[in-house]
């Protein structure tokens, strides 16, 4: 029953301020409260969470985050909110999380102290923690060309000061705003420069960005929700990522309780799994969508009869694709042990 806790995880799609579970926002409140800092979420709190039967879109979805953003302005409430989150991934079995976000100027800081205080909470926490994490930086593309040139100056630079910390950057945010191609620039400097890239990719029906994209070769895509044919997709879409085998970040809740998917046994998974495209399953946004990566992997389970040998070898291949390539080995090791003492 707690073999999914128990199995150790890798978590690749992690968007911070939509993995703040209920819990880390009241405590994030309290901290307001105490500090005298205005908090104006009390009349819209309960609408973060966004439940199976909701009745909001993917679209009205990106509306919640400004609860969290509200709430993660200061230096201090951001390191709370990292700590917290880093510390839930890892109660619930995760050895090493790829935790992305989106740096932002607020108030009371910089997106340069935005970086240096989530890299010092990840610094922090390895000493505390039987976890590693890193950090994804990520765009949204709904902000302008010229916000995603200035994250991409930061991330390179974050990645020069932190290497053992800073490992990728991500586009991000609404799917039917803004164009890919825009962001091109910003991302070919970032990568050129080191960083790892992922891109949320077919989140909703756009077969030519979905080429254009895999074309890009990203070193992983999030969602892939409409890439085959019966979900939005085209035979060329399909064809292009079966072709490129890069590795898609697969977040089943989120895309149900989005309405990207109509339920659970109609999820991309299937396909993918069936084609033997490399897959890593991931919660997106844990706190919103009121999941964990064990939930995730149970609900897998379940939903496509993965036995305990298959399920364990979805985290075991998942540490093929993860970003900090040093430290592959390890995890790899320390998944492979579990399965010979559980599963074998
Ligand atoms: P943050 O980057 O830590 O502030 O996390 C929240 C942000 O992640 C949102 O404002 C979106 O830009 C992005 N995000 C979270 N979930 C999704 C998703 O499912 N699709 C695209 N972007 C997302």
């Amino acid at each position: 029953k707690t073999f999914c806790r128990d199995l150790p995880k890798i978590e690749l799609h992690a968007h911070l301020n939509g993995s703040l579970s209920r819990s880390t926002m009241l405590h994030l409140k309290r901290f307001y409260a105490d500090s005298g800092l205005e908090d104006n979420t009390n009349a819209f709190f309960d609408e973060f969470q966004i439940g199976a039967g909701d009745c909001r879109n993917l679209s009205d979805c990106f509306q919640v985050f400004s609860i969290a953003h509200a709430l993660t302005s200061t230096p201090e409430a951001l390191a709370m909110a990292t700590t917290l989150t880093l510390q839930e991934f890892h109660s619930d079995g995760c050895c090493y999380i790829e935790l992305r976000s989106t740096p932002r100027n607020t108030q009371y800081m910089t997106k340069e102290q935005y970086v240096d205080t989530i890299v010092h909470c990840m610094q922090k926490s390895s000493i505390h923690l039987s976890m590693l994490s890193r950090l994804i930086i990520s765009i949204n593309r709904s902000y302008p060309v010229s916000e995603a040139e200035a994250i991409a100056d930061l991330a390179i630079e974050s990645y020069k000061k932190y290497p053992d910390v800073v490992v990728g950057m991500e586009l991000s945010g609404e799917p039917t705003v803004g164009k890919f191609q825009d962001f091109v620039p910003a991302l070919t400097r970032a990568r050129n420069a080191g960083l790892k890239i992922t891109l949320h990719c077919g989140e909703v029906c756009n077969p030519e960005e979905i080429l254009e994209m895999i074309k890009f070769k990203p070193g992983r895509i999030g969602h892939g929700t409409c890439i085959h044919p019966k979900l939005g997709g085209t035979d060329d879409t399909w064809s292009a990522l079966c072709t490129s085998k890069i590795p898609v970040e697969v977040c089943l809740t989120s895309n149900v309780n989005t309405k990207s998917t109509p339920d659970y046994e109609s999820h991309h998974f299937k396909y993918l799994y069936e084609a033997g495209i490399p897959m890593i399953i991931c919660t997106d946004d844990k706190g919103v969508f009121t999941t964990s990566l064990s939930q995730e992997y149970r609900i897998c389970a379940e939903t496509f009869s993965l036995n305990q040998v298959k399920v364990a070898r979805l985290a075991l291949e998942a540490c093929q694709y993860i970003f900090a390539e040093d430290v592959q080995k390890t995890l790899k090791n320390k998944v492979q042990d579990f399965i010979n003492k559980y599963c074998l």
